[in-house]
C-alpha cells in the first residue's frame, strides 16, 4: 500500500507533493500528462496579490509572497542550485466604480485586519501616482507599492516546487486514474484542477475557459502594476516588451483551448483604450486560451477531506489563483494530513461540507 498518492501534478499537486515530503511522507504523484499542455497552471498570467475580499484569501496571498522570496533557499536542489521563479514585484492596482465602492470599503477593513498593506485613493487622485491612467468612472481604487504583489512564471516555479519535492523523494510518474477507487493508498488526494468532477463528481468544480491577449504598444510602462479595473473586469500587466491582457468574457462546457480573438475589437482593445489612452495604439501580436479550475457555488476554493470517504483530500476550485494559492494550499492540506487540523492558516471555512450544504461564501474580486 501506497503512503500517499496525489492524482494531478499541476501547480497544487507539486506545491502539495513538496509540503508533505518535507514532513517526511512517501508521496506519488500520477500525472496523465507531464508536459502540461491545458493544465492551468502554465497558461496563467502568474499574478500574486493579498487584494481579496476575504481575510482567507488575503492570507494565502502574504504567505505567497512570504514563499516566493524564499525559494531560493527552500527549493535549492542539488540539480537545480539557483530555482527562481522571475519574480516582478510591480504591485497590483485595482479600480473600483461606484457600484463596487461600498463593498470595496468593507474589504480595506479585512486587508487592515491581515496587515495586508495596501493602499487605498480616490479615484479623483489617481492621476497623483499612476499619471497614465483615465480616473473617468472610478471611484475608489487600492494598490501596493512595497513590492509584495507581482507575477511570477508560473513553469519556473512548478518546476523548483516539483524538483525539490523529488530530492525529497517524491515520485512522479505518468498514468491517468479513471476511479480513485483504483489507488490502494493510506491518503488520497486530488488535485486535479478543472478536471475534478471526473473523479469527484459531487464536486462542481469545472472548466471556465478564459482568454488571454498579447499586445505590443509603441509606449511602454515597465513599472506599470498589474491592474484590474473593475468596471468592465478586463486586466492587463506588462510581459517583457509587449503587455498581456485578460478578457473577464468566459465559456462553460468548452472542450478546446481555441481563444475567443472577436473578444479583443469588440471589448477588451476599448476598454484598455479608455483606461490606458496610450493603449489607443496597440497592436495584437498573440494570444491563448487556459481553463479556469471554477467552483461554480461560490468562486471560492473548496479542500479538505472529502466528507464521503475516509482517506480521501481534495483542493480544487481556486477560479483564477490557484497559482499564489498553491504554497499555503499545499502547507494547509499537509497541517490538516498530519497533524488533524490546520496549524497556521486556518481555511476550514473552503471545507467540502459547505458544497453539500450548499453554503455559499463568494469571494468577489476574481479577475
Ligand atoms: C488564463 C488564466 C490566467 C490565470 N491567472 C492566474 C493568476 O494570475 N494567478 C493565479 O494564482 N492563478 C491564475 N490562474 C489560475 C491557476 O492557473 C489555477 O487555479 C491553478 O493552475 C490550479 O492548479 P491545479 O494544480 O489545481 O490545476 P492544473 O494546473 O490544471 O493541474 C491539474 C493537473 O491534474 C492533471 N489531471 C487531471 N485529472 C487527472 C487524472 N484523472 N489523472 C491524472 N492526472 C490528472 C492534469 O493533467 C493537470 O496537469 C489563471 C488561469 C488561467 C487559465
Amino acid at each position: 500500500m501506497d503512503d500517499v498518492v496525489i492524482v494531478g501534478g499541476g501547480i497544487i499537486g507539486a506545491a502539495t507533493a513538496y509540503f508533505l515530503s518535507k514532513e517526511g511522507r512517501k508521496v506519488k504523484v500520477i500525472e496523465r500528462d507531464p508536459t502540461y499542455k491545458k493544465a492551468s497552471f502554465p497558461l496563467s498570467l502568474g499574478g500574486f496579490r493579498r487584494q481579496f475580499f476575504q481575510k482567507e484569501n488575503i492570507l494565502l496571498g502574504k504567505f505567497a509572497r512570504e514563499f516566493i522570496n524564499q525559494i531560493p533557499e527552500l527549493l535549492k536542489t542539488e540539480k537545480n542550485p539557483k530555482p527562481t521563479a522571475s519574480m516582478v514585484p510591480n504591485g497590483y492596482l485595482l479600480m473600483f466604480g461606484p457600484e463596487h465602492a461600498e463593498e470595496q470599503y468593507k474589504a480595506l477593513e479585512n486587508h487592515k485586519v491581515c496587515e495586508a498593506g495596501t493602499k487605498n485613493i480616490k479615484g479623483s487622485e489617481l492621476k497623483q501616482v499612476f499619471p497614465y491612467i483615465n480616473s473617468e468612472g472610478i471611484e475608489t481604487a487600492t494598490y501596493t507599492d512595497n513590492r509584495t504583489e507581482g507575477w511570477i512564471d508560473p513553469f519556473m516555479f512548478h518546476g523548483a516546487l516539483k524538483g525539490k519535492a523529488m530530492e525529497l523523494g517524491a515520485d512522479f510518474i505518468k498514468g491517468e486514474v479513471k476511479n480513485l477507487a483504483e489507488i490502494n493508498a493510506k491518503t488520497i488526494i486530488s488535485a486535479a484542477g478543472c478536471w475534478t468532477k471526473e473523479l469527484l463528481d459531487d464536486i462542481p468544480v469545472v472548466p471556465q475557459k478564459h482568454t488571454v491577449f498579447r499586445v505590443k504598444c509603441p509606449k511602454h510602462i515597465p513599472e506599470m502594476p498589474l491592474t484590474g479595473d473593475l468596471t468592465t473586469g478586463v486586466y492587463w500587466r506588462p510581459e517583457g516588451k509587449e503587455y498581456l491582457a485578460g478578457s473577464p468574457i468566459s465559456t462553460f462546457d468548452s472542450k478546446d483551448l481555441e481563444p475567443a480573438w472577436n473578444d479583443f475589437e469588440e471589448l477588451v482593445w476599448p476598454a484598455l483604450a479608455k483606461r490606458v489612452p496610450i493603449f489607443e495604439e496597440l497592436k495584437l501580436t498573440g494570444g491563448w486560451a487556459g481553463f479556469y479550475d471554477c467552483n461554480k457555488l461560490d468562486n471560492n476554493a473548496v479542500v479538505g477531506k472529502h466528507p464521503k470517504y475516509d482517506n480521501v483530500y481534495m483542493a480544487s476550485g481556486f477560479t483564477g489563483r490557484g497559482l499564489m494559492q498553491a504554497p499555503g494550499i499545499g502547507r494547509a492540506l499537509t497541517e490538516l494530513i498530519t497533524t488533524g487540523s490546520y496549524q497556521t492558516i486556518d481555511i476550514s471555512v473552503f471545507g467540502v461540507e459547505r458544497i453539500f450544504k450548499k453554503n455559499a461564501r463568494p469571494e468577489p474580486y476574481v479577475l
